[in-house]
């Protein structure tokens, strides 16, 4: 699950991570309220107006904006709130800017100079461990940095039976070129980063720019923040950080019907029943020379209610030329499944223009197959892999 820059910020404000402050707002007249607030609180007079969407590059697309005075809040805040912001992240037609974040200044001059760092703490698959991953070269894009200069870009792994370390901590520091307050601020940071990243069971932070200001502060400027779903058990607090308004409405639909659904590209749209029967089905039809329209698991009860969702769910998607139905009946028996299927072919009548492949194996395979193909349905059925995966080609070719 994708936070919103202004949560991110909430949760490794918690764990004692130094963030730019900062308020939302949802229009012009409340950014005034909250910025007058902000005043109080910390003194600034200039205030940053950033737009809360699920995407990066805000900057670039105008999305972040400096205001001088309570003038330039209500104005800026004005403009970005109902824009459609187009940035390098964002769909073509950009995404629509709900809410604003007034934050302080911290750009503000000083005796020292501002430095702009990149970190991010992630899991590193390869090794199974978590690692930080942190750059001198922060504000721009890690992408180009990589591609560019990529010696600039340094990683740190964290051994999970012992945690972050302090030597770890203030190597990192170091290669950043601290010292004196800023190393000591540097090491703290990161120790409260790793921290936060363990704790709210995060799968990635990328905070871009880490900011040392002037007087030697180090602060989180930004937050890119995505939670583990399958952690989210544990945080209802977080779990309530959802905003549906930035999620694909199809993924929001299935979650709601408790199915497990992933919008792909291809054109062979996926009706599964266990993950990972679901993985071996998008191979057999790369296989068979396709590529799968959805990764779209059922769970343990498809029952014709379900098979009826999944259809629609699946069928909302223009891209789909065929839907291949791989159903393992262990505890749910095959002929139910069949059943369940022909129930929802007959409810949804001409709806269903594509053609549909049927394999259906376990308990009951055989009856399964007799119910499809008594049923005068238009439904291919199959009981091995390999035809299932020949009825695909002969679909569609
Ligand atoms: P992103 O463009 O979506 O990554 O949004 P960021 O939160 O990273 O902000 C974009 C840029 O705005 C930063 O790289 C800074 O250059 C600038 N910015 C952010 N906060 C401040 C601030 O407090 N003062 C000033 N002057 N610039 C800021
Ligand atoms: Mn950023």
């Amino acid at each position: 699950m994708n936070l919103h820059e202004f949560q991110g910020k909430q949760i490794l404000s918690s764990y004692g991570v130094r963030v730019q402050r900062g308020h939302v707002a949802n229009t012009a007249e409340e950014a005034v309220t909250v910025a007058k607030q902000l005043t109080e609180e910390t003194g600034t007079g200039w205030h940053v107006i950033k737009a809360q969407i699920h995407a990066g590059g805000r900057g670039k697309g105008g999305g972040v904006k400096l205001a001088k005075n309570l003038d330039q809040v209500s104005e800026i805040a004005g403009q970005i709130i109902g824009m459609d912001l187009i940035t390098p992240q964002t769909p073509p037609t950009g995404k629509r800017v709900n809410k604003v974040l007034i934050a302080e200044d911290v750009y503000y001059p000083g005796d020292g100079e501002i430095s702009e760092f990149y970190m991010s703490v992630l899991l590193n698959r390869a090794t199974g461990r978590n690692m930080i991953m942190y750059s001198t070269e922060g504000g721009m894009d890690i992408e180009e940095v990589a591609e560019h200069t990529p010696h600039l870009i340094f990683t740190e792994e964290i051994d999970p039976s012992v945690g972050l370390q302090g030597f770890q901590a203030r190597k990192i520091a170091f290669n950043l070129g601290l010292s004196g307050g800023a190393f000591k601020e540097m090491v703290k940071f990161v120790d409260s980063l790793y921290n936060a990243y363990v704790g709210c069971d995060a799968s990635m932070f990328e905070i871009n720019p880490v900011l040392k200001t002037s007087d030697d502060k180090i602060i989180a400027v930004d937050a890119k923040v995505t939670l583990d779903d399958n952690a989210l058990y544990r945080h209802a607090d977080y779990a309530e950080m959802r905003d549906e308004s930035e999620e694909r409405p199809i993924e929001v639909e299935a979650k709601a019907a408790g199915l497990n659904y992933v919008d792909l590209d291809g054109t062979v749209g996926c009706m599964v029943n266990g993950a990972g029967l679901a993985m071996a089905t998008m191979d057999l039809i790369k296989y068979a020379g396709f590529e799968p329209a959805n990764f779209l698991d059922v769970g343990g009860t498809a029952d014709a209610k379900r098979v009826e969702i999944a259809f629609r769910i699946i069928l909302k998607d223009p891209n789909v030329k065929a839907i291949l139905i791989n159903i393992f009946g262990g505890i749910v028996r095959c002929d139910r499944v069949a059943q369940g299927i022909v129930d929802a072919y007959k409810n949804m009548g001409d709806e269903i223009k594509v053609p549909i492949i049927v394999r259906l194996q376990g308990t009951n395979a055989d009856l399964a197959k007799q119910i499809i193909d008594e049923s005068g349905m238009p439904i291919l059925s199959a009981i091995e892999f390999q035809e299932a995966s020949d009825r695909v080609k002969e679909a569609l070719s």
